[in-house]
């Protein structure tokens, strides 16, 4: 049966593409100058790089343009990137700053527009409509998550309800009362609520009306969405954004599920070789690009997301033109190096949702031992599993860790814990402890 698509902005969405590159150019163009006039450190790099505004005279002629890192915002932290006076900002928004400075972004009214209908898009990516009640569970605050999903609600219309993160109980009381259909939450919450409902004994369909969740904030593998689909029987959406993008409303999968559309009117992609920056051709993976084409305050030409994905360039049996991009497989911060093995957390969690009898809870330790990484893995089993079946336990564990091993190319060390032993997660979840920072401090 073909899959139900609804598109909020058609103009948009639905631009074919010699059109759309036209829009594209004559914005970025107006971009370049515009940040070249206001913005010190983007005019600094640019004549160093020797290149100029009205060098851009084709799309191509992006690849000329300097990139900006994160160590270009902590250098300008709080606000020294903006391109428009503090008079004309009404919101500031920034990220934790767990690993450095946090990301500060400044919002004009045009920018808060834009944010609420690219993330109705997002939403209507997931066939929300008017009729929807949608339980907003991202967190309110400095985090973009928490209301940068809500105004896009109320651009569409839905009824949102702004609970914000944590308190389980009341999530699912609110859930089940107020007719909840649909979600907005990190995956690993929501598979934690998931399994939460389960354990209430509430049956999708007919004590809760749930029918999709919108997960981002964090990277997923393709058999967590299983778990949480498995769970209760709905649709899960993956949706992309950053802080220094804009937020949630970046990229959005529609139903069909395969990649999440760019909103690239707005945010231009590229995808460059990490190592020698150089662009790589359509299709080949390597880290994500962003250049804010329609943003006032807080503009970025090619930043580097760290995050390695790829585009897709076929058309989209949705009718969006939105070009898509792979369901991201890793953020090169997540990376771990491991006696000088790249690890993602990705490649670990696949493994471990195939294997029958594990849930899809861990943790990743690394630690140092004299001057070798060690590499732990504690992984709860399922209920039912932690017998006196000590023979079974060991050929699980040996499987574990020989599938691991293959995958990794190093050796693991196991640790299979009683359902429920790792500390839940009502925001985003806490994967990895590398206490090998301590030393090197
Ligand atoms: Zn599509």
């Amino acid at each position: 049966m073909a899959k139900k698509h609804l598109i909020w902005n058609e103009r948009y969405e639905c631009m074919p593409d010699s059109k759309k590159k036209e829009l594209q150019l004559e914005r970025l163009k107006l971009l370049v100058s515009r940040v070249y006039d206001k913005v010190a450190p983007y005019k600094a790099k640019m004549d160093a790089a020797g290149i100029a505004p009205k060098d851009i005279k084709k799309l191509e002629d992006i690849a000329k343009l300097p990139f900006t890192t994160k160590e270009d915002l902590a250098a300008n932290y709080p606000f020294g990137m903006f391109a428009v006076p503090m008079k004309k900002i009404i919101r500031i928004h920034s990220s934790s700053g767990t690993t450095g400075k946090p990301k500060v972004a400044g919002y004009t009214k045009n920018d808060i527009k834009m944010w609420a209908d690219v993330m109705a898009r997002t939403l209507t990516c997931g066939n929300t409509t008017k009729n929807d009640v949608v339980q907003n569970a991202y967190g309110y605050g400095l985090f973009t998550g928490g209301l940068g999903a809500h105004y896009g609600v109320e651009k569409i219309g839905a009824t949102v309800v702004p609970i914000s993160g944590g308190n389980t109980k009341r999530q699912i009381l609110v859930m089940k009362d107020f007719g909840v259909t649909k979600m907005c939450c990190t995956p690993s919450y929501c598979l934690f609520l998931s399994e939460a409902l389960r354990e209430a004994g509430l049956e999708p369909g007919r004590d809760i009306k749930l029918n999709t969740a919108f997960l981002g904030a964090e990277p997923w593998t393709r058999e967590l969405r299983e778990q949480v689909e498995k769970n209760i029987s709905i649709d899960a959406i993956d949706i992309y954004g950053l802080t220094e993008v804009i937020g949630p409303g970046v990229s959005s999968e529609c139903m069909e599920k395969v990649g999440l559309h760019i909103f690239d009117d707005n945010f231009y992609p590229e995808v460059v070789d990490p190592d020698t920056q150089q662009p790589l051709p359509l299709g080949e993976k390597g880290e994500l690009v962003f250049t804010t084409l329609t943003k006032e305050a807080f503009p970025v030409v090619r930043y580097r997301t760290r995050d390695i994905t790829r585009l897709i360039p076929e058309k989209c049996a949705c009718g969006r033109t939105h070009i898509r991009m792979e369901r991201l497989t890793g953020r090169t911060d997540d990376m771990l190096i491991i006696r000088g093995v790249n690890v993602y957390p990705s490649q670990i969690e696949s493994v471990i949702v195939q294997i029958p009898g594990l849930e899809p809870h861990y943790q990743i330790l690394v630690d140092r031992q004299g001057a070798m990484d060690m590499l732990e893995v504690w992984i709860e089993v399922s209920p039912g599993i932690f017998t006196d079946n000590i023979k079974g336990l060991e050929k699980l564990e040996k499987r574990i860790r020989g599938e691991m091993e293959s995958v990794l190319g190093i050796g693991v060390k196991l640790k299979l814990v009683e359902p429920k032993a790792i500390q839940r997660s009502e925001g985003k979840a806490q994967r990895i402890i590398d206490r090998r920072t301590v030393y090197d401090k």
